[in-house]
């Protein structure tokens, strides 16, 4: 198979990317080594948290950019796939986090009165309340609808068997190679999530050292089973976040409920207590989900990085171009992710300087990559 690009993984960030490169009508294919759109992207809660002032401070920039791209992203996906993604845009309310950021117009304080006003089924918790005018999206419906667009647009998706290597000639990428396929293109980008460093490479260090970070997530329904059309049947409308939990409604009456974030290497396990433990923590907010049957639990491996910020942009070695280590934030961050990159494959001018997120911060020790610099 030729290509103008590789794209390795077809996650929320190799599926975005394969879209905004088909708009530049390059000739795309993604190799996926399972089926696409099922690891983090699955796991996913699909909050597009680009009010929360605790994002690292590179990260703002990227995370401004995704919340400006957004709507159009959505509306592009949707209109092209004919699958709607679940863009909520009702807000989030947040219990006891700092004082509320200026830089933040989205955000402002809640009296217990307002809180009741706009939630009336949340117990004001604490004082300290404020509303932050954020979206969440479903990241299964996501995912599924970008693959579908991708290759409504042209791209190809290889899926069920993993890239194990990447060809080079005279010093530069010639494509990527897997057991009974060669995808040959001039351009290879890493897009492998928590899976990424395990591609094996002419260099070394690997220029993605992403490990994996589990979460631990569960939904409920109503136990009237409340869910599908009626939409008014969710116990609450906005996403809810407290320091111990994240409270994400769906659209069809699911609720979301996160997350854990564990060092447990690809382990994908969930763990009774743990779950119960979340649920718990989200009935003392929302009493009602004490009542509320468990429809799914669930664990997903973010890809998390020596410094725990993404790996952005051209390695090394020529032809060859990494966009991994979103960790916590890649649903959010994978518009950003995508127009920067594409931008950065095309030679085209950036409007944000990506050397931050360079792979050459990292440098190797012991055969361990350690962070040069945070
Ligand atoms: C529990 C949990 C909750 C989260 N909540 C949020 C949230 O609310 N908001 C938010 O913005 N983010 C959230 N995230 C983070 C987000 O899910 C990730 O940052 C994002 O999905 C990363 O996307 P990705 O495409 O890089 O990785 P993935 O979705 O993991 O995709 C990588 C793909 O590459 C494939 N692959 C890897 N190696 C190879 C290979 N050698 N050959 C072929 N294919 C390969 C994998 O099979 C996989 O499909 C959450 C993550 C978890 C686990």
């Amino acid at each position: 198979v030729k290509a103008d690009v590789a794209i390795v993984g077809a996650g929320v960030i190799g599926l975005s990317l394969a879209w905004e490169l088909r708009r530049r009508e390059l000739a795309v294919v993604v190799v996926e080594k399972g089926e696409p759109g099922r690891e983090a992207s699955h796991a996913a809660g699909g909050m597009l948290a680009w009010c929360d002032d605790q994002l690292p401070a590179p990260l703002v920039p990227l995370a401004e950019l995704s919340a400006k791209l957004y709507p159009e992203f959505v509306r592009e996906i949707e209109a092209t796939s004919g699958v709607s993604v679940d863009l909520r845009t009702h807000g989030t309310i947040v219990f006891d986090h700092g004082e509320p950021q200026l830089r933040q117009v989205a955000c402002r304080r809640l009296t217990a009165k307002e809180l009741v006003e706009l939630e009336p089924d949340i117990q004001p918790v604490s004082q300290n309340i404020q509303y932050w005018q954020e979206a969440s999206v479903d990241p299964r419906i996501l995912t599924q609808a970008l693959a579908k667009a991708a290759k409504h647009r042209g791209a190809h998706v290889a899926h069920g068997e993993p890239a194990l290597a990447l060809e080079t000639q005279a010093g530069r990428v010639t494509g990527v190679k897997t057991e009974r396929a060669l995808f040959s293109a001039p351009i290879v980008v890493n897009c492998g999530g928590a899976w990424a460093a395990q591609l094996s490479t002419p260099l070394d260090p690997t220029p993605s050292p992403t490990r994996p970070v589990k979460g631990q997530m569960l939904a409920l329904v109503s136990r009237e089973g409340r869910t599908g059309a009626d939409a008014r049947a969710s116990i609450v409308r906005h996403v809810v976040r407290t320091p111990e939990v994240y409270i994400i409604p769906r659209s069809d009456g699911r609720i979301v409920i996160g997350a854990t974030v564990e060092e447990a290497g690809f382990d994908k396990r969930t763990d009774a207590a743990t779950i119960q433990r979340l649920h718990r923590s989200a009935a003392d907010v929302v009493p009602e989900l004490a009542h509320a049957r468990i429809h799914e639990t669930w664990a997903g491996l973010r890809p998390g990085s020596p410094d725990n910020l993404p790996i952005l942009g051209a390695t090394s070695l020529p032809g060859y171009f990494v966009a991994t280590g979103h960790y916590r934030d890649g649903i959010m961050l994978a518009p950003a992710t995508a127009c920067l990159v594409a931008k950065t494959i095309c030679g085209e001018p950036l409007e944000y300087d990506l050397s931050r997120f360079s792979c050459s911060r990292f440098a190797t020790w012991g055969g361990f990559p350690v962070c040069r610099a945070i």
